[in-house]
């Protein structure tokens, strides 16, 4: 169980930054993992008051706040022409609608899980992760770093000329993922493959363009050289060569459908 002695509705980042310095202190996001733990709080930090609820689209790129929920992203229709439907497909089987109702963008980046859909989504796009002190940095290397008591803003993704897909597996619909797989395809034929849920954090295989003779061949080399370099491991919801093989079939699958997607557009 949770407990929290004392609230406090931050009035700037600053004010919710220092408060966040004590290490008996929790910055509050929609609270769904917090309230499982079992911690007492000192204050709770609730970030609603700062403006952090909202996805700011421009030309050139999306801004997504800390407090945006799961739900906002999942509906947003720039991420979704964007994406071309992959955020929506990533984040739909988490739980159910009032759970993404709740649970936010900045406590499931920061969390950093394992399992996180959304960190492998992100990882396959051109994104960045802005934090009140220590600026902007890229998500893949927001990733690796320890958990620490900066503040995470929001997050940034730049526009590229790319094709999304998303995909995971699951034992059952709304489980946490056996495995999970965001790709990228740019435009000179370079490929970003994300995977998830190895049980580790995601990882970024960055593949460049190959002459080959066919999409069929692109993908088995492609998935080839995933299965040979990521690192699995074993849980209760699979083991680590299941995972292994699974990466090779979900990036196989992923160049198959962007290399037809992109067959498509040209013709
Ligand atoms: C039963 C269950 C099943 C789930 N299944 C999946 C799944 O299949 N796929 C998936 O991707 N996710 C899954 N999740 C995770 C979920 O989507 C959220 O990522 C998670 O609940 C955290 O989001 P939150 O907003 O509730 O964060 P909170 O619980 O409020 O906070 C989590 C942590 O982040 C910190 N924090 C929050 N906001 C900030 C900020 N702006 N700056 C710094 N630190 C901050 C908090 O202090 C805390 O340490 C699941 C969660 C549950 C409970």
């Amino acid at each position: 169980m949770m407990t929290i002695r004392e609230y406090k509705q931050a009035e700037s980042l600053e004010e919710a930054w220092q408060l966040n310095q004590k290490k008996a202190n929790r910055v509050l996001g929609g609270m769904i993992w917090l309230k499982m733990e079992n911690i007492n709080v000192g204050t709770a930090i609730d970030l609603s008051g700062l403006g952090l609820d909202t996805i700011e689209e421009t030309e050139g790129s999306f801004s997504i706040g800390a407090m945006v929920t799961l739900r906002q992203l999942e509906e947003h229709a720039g991420l979704a022409a964007y994406t071309h439907g992959a955020v929506k497909e990533a984040l739909r089987h988490i739980v159910g609608v009032q759970l993404r109702n709740l649970a936010t963008v900045g406590g499931s980046i920061y969390s950093r899980f394992g399992f996180s859909d959304v960190l492998t989504l992100f990882m396959a796009m051109d994104c960045s992760v802005e934090l009140y002190k220590g600026g902007i940095i890229s998500l893949q290397e927001y990733a690796e770093r320890p958990y620490d008591r900066d503040i995470l803003v929001r997050l940034i993704v730049k526009k590229e000329e790319a094709e999304f897909f998303y995909q995971s597996v699951r034992n059952s619909q709304t489980d946490i993922p056996v495995l999970t797989c965001a790709a990228a395809r740019l435009e000179n034929g370079s490929y970003r493959i994300a995977i998830g849920a190895r049980p580790l954090k995601a990882v970024l295989f960055e593949l460049p363009a190959k002459a080959v003779v066919s999409a069929q061949e692109l993908a088995q080399n492609f998935a080839d050289e995933v299965k040979q370099k990521i690192v699995t491991g074993s849980n209760m919801r699979g083991n680590a060569e299941y995972r292994r093989h699974l990466a090779g079939v979900l990036t196989k699958r992923a160049v198959l459908e962007l290399e037809a997607r992109t067959a498509q557009e040209e013709n």
